[in-house]
């Protein structure tokens, strides 16, 4: 009898057999609930009224042991959605400085291959950058079919950064919640799920992040005198953040308000988050154009 190649057996592990890898995972644990975090559509969301301490009632302890199993789930998934070439997955991350986007990076996606994953940094718009749309350095950076793509910051800025510091007129900004849910409609019509969290965290929170950086001489490069000006700005963000959810939570692109002060509970949520919708796209390798039979490697 012929010999299964390598690649036949690895298509094999990959095919999630029915259900088979779902209950593999989901034997050993339950699921973090992500769903209460999630934004409905049209919702209000007063974010002071929610706990940006929450843990889901689970222990720190059992948290962390988790997260492994779940980022090794989403490094499969990956290398599925590679193998498949139908679907992409887009995070969007948003928050005030010192809720930690960076460190929900490394612990999430770290363990994903890096040749599939792209991370996109939006800083405050070059000049090229300014005379364009403001989707149009956003829209170059959105991850082809068959990979991931991070947004650290977003186009959201355009509603969030340039609202609050005044950077365009009320009329200019106003009209960027219909362009976004059309640009995010585009994208998911086009095979990119696309996943977007707020990292909620207290003033008082953001405070003894930015005293930390200050103490710590290795830490104190993050400092940024020019975070303060956002710090002093704290109601005029959350104002804006509240309408950017009422506005822009739709069923295609959700927006999750991660409570994000238990960084381990953070990262779960977010881990758990992309991988049911990842799940829900039932994606399958390929079948190949050869009978596997039928080749002998000599
Ligand atoms: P950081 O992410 O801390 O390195 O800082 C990037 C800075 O760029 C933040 O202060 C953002 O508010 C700012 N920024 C990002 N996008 C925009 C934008 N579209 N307009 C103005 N400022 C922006
Ligand atoms: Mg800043």
């Amino acid at each position: 009898m012929a010999k299964r190649s390598a690649t036949a057996r690895k298509n094999t592990r990959l095919r999630p057999r029915k259900g088979g890898d779902a209950i593999r995972y989901t034997a050993r644990m339950p699921r973090v609930n992500v769903d209460r975090h999630r934004v409905r559509r049209g919702t209000e969301v007063r974010l002071g009224r929610i706990d940006t301490k929450q843990d889901g009632g689970l222990s720190e302890e059992d948290g962390k042991k988790r997260l492994p199993v779940l980022t090794e789930r989403l490094a499969e998934l990956q290398e599925l959605m590679y193998a498949e070439g139908k679907h992409a997955l887009l995070i969007v991350l948003q928050a005030m400085d010192a809720a930690g986007k960076d460190s929900t990076i490394r612990h999430v996606f770290g363990p994903v291959n890096p040749q599939g994953c792209r991370v996109a940094s939006f800083k405050v718009p070059t000049s090229l950058e300014r005379r364009h749309d403001f989707l149009w350095r956003v829209h170059r950076a959105v991850p082809p079919l068959g990979s991931f793509g991070i947004f650290n910051r977003s186009h959201y800025e355009d509603v969030l950064v340039v609202r609050v510091k005044k950077l365009a007129s009320p009329r200019v900004w106003k009209a960027r919640f219909d362009h976004i849910n059309a640009f995010e409609r585009l994208l998911t019509d086009n095979g990119v799920a696309i996943l977007k969290f707020y990292l909620h965290i207290s003033k008082g929170y953001q405070k003894r992040r930015f005293e930390r950086r200050l103490e710590r001489p290795d830490k104190r490069w993050k400092f940024n005198v020019g975070d303060l000006e956002d710090r002093a700005r704290w109601g005029a963000y959350r104002t804006a953040y509240e309408e950017v959810f009422r506005r822009c939570s739709t069923t295609h692109a959700p927006w999750y308000v991660v409570p994000a002060e238990r960084r381990w509970y953070r990262n779960l949520v977010v881990a758990q988050a992309a991988v049911n919708a990842l799940e829900k796209l039932k994606m399958r390798t390929p079948k190949p154009d050869f009978d596997p039979a039928s080749i002998r490697i000599d």
